[in-house]
């Protein structure tokens, strides 16, 4: 089985022949159909928390498979099933994590992994999908999509109506702002370095599009919100002066939600006065999303034609070009990234 494998930190992957463990107990065979890609991989590849003592190892944590074989003790899934592989813990046995072979020496592994053709996986790390879902679509449920909807639901709890500020339109952004203007936030204002994300982001719902490299972003703002601090700022790109400027830019009774994480010793430095009254800044886990409830409530959406994610995937790369794929993320001009695992 074909892998991408992270054997040293801040370096391409390589791919790699590896042998798979046998199955045991809570574990799942699963022949992955796509991966997508997302920040998390990144930060991992780059050891923004510090010096990685996992390596080497495998990476990717939102896919789409099917189901080759269980293990002992797994009882929400059978051979043959399509599932949505995701990072969020779910229904099910949390099992051991897997050991990969790779020659004589080993490959570690989390709960899931998706830079990889086939994998073992702990039985709460998937959910089942009906089998006429498109499994491309499928495999944006591991992270982005249900994040930025967990984002918008769980944390922000946006009501209609409300004013929202997005920075950064990468991935998670632009599922961001369609989950706002699917709750009826208004306005939803994006703000990118990049025009192409932003007219990308209209396509899904974003009122107004700021180019801070263009514009005074403070003077637009004002502009839009008639001069009101937004009710919901979110951030997505974890650059810590972007973080501030979140803050600082809403509303007394609002709240700021960090979805973005900057790199380990970078601080933020805010004035906490307002936390003390109705003010809220939360940083965001995975938009506390249940994967085995959301999955198949956005899957309703989506088959009844109240949502789509056409367009969201603008690149796809077979898994010998995975650092393609990755430069290409770097470069945070794409809208989300597959990997075909399907060779
Ligand atoms: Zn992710």
């Amino acid at each position: 089985m074909k892998a991408a494998v992270l054997v040293e930190s801040k370096k391409p992957l390589k791919i790699e022949n590896l042998e798979l463990p046998e199955l045991s107990f809570g574990q799942v065979h699963v022949k992955l159909k796509y991966s997508g890609i997302c920040g998390a991989q990144i930060n991992e590849i780059d050891a923004v928390k510090g010096p990685d003592k996992f390596l080497p190892h495998l990476l990717g944590h939102e896919g789409s498979g099917i189901v080759i074989k269980v293990g002992e003790g797994v009882t929400t899934l059978e051979e043959g099933d399509h599932v949505v592989l995701h990072w969020r813990p779910s229904k099910g046995i949390e099992s051991q994590t897997p050991k990969y072979k790779m020659g004589n020496s080993t490959v570690n592994a989390g709960w899931v992994t998706t830079f990889n053709e086939e994998a073992i996986i702990s039985e709460n790390r998937l959910t089942r999908i009906p089998k006429d879902f498109d499994m491309k679509v499928a495999t944006l449920f591991g992270c982005a999509v249900t994040t930025a909807f967990g984002v918008i639901n769980n944390d922000a709890m946006v009501k209609v109506g409300q004013s929202i500020v997005i920075f950064g339109l990468g991935g998670v952004g632009l599922n961001l702002v369609q989950a706002a203007s699917m709750v009826s936030a208004n306005p939803i204002i994006g703000i990118d370095i990049l025009d192409e994300k932003i007219s990308m982001a209209k396509k899904f719902g974003l009122s107004y599009g700021i180019n801070s490299t263009k514009v005074d972003l403070e003077k637009e703002l004002n502009k839009i919100l008639k001069g009101n601090d937004a009710d919901v700022v979110i951030d997505t790109t974890g650059i810590t002066n972007v973080i501030e400027k979140a803050y600082e830019i809403t509303h007394k009774d609002g709240k700021t939600i960090l979805v973005g994480v900057p790199k380990k010793g970078e601080n933020v430095s805010i004035y906490t006065l307002p936390l003390h009254f109705k003010k809220i800044l939360k940083g965001s886990e995975g938009g506390d999303c249940k994967p085995d409830e959301d999955i198949p409530r956005f899957i309703n959406l989506i088959n009844d034609s109240k949502m789509t994610l056409d367009g969201i995937i603008t690149h796809e790369f077979k898994l010998d070009e995975i650092n393609s794929a990755i430069d290409l993320f770097r470069q945070n001009k794409a809208g989300r990234i597959l990997i075909d695992l399907d060779g």
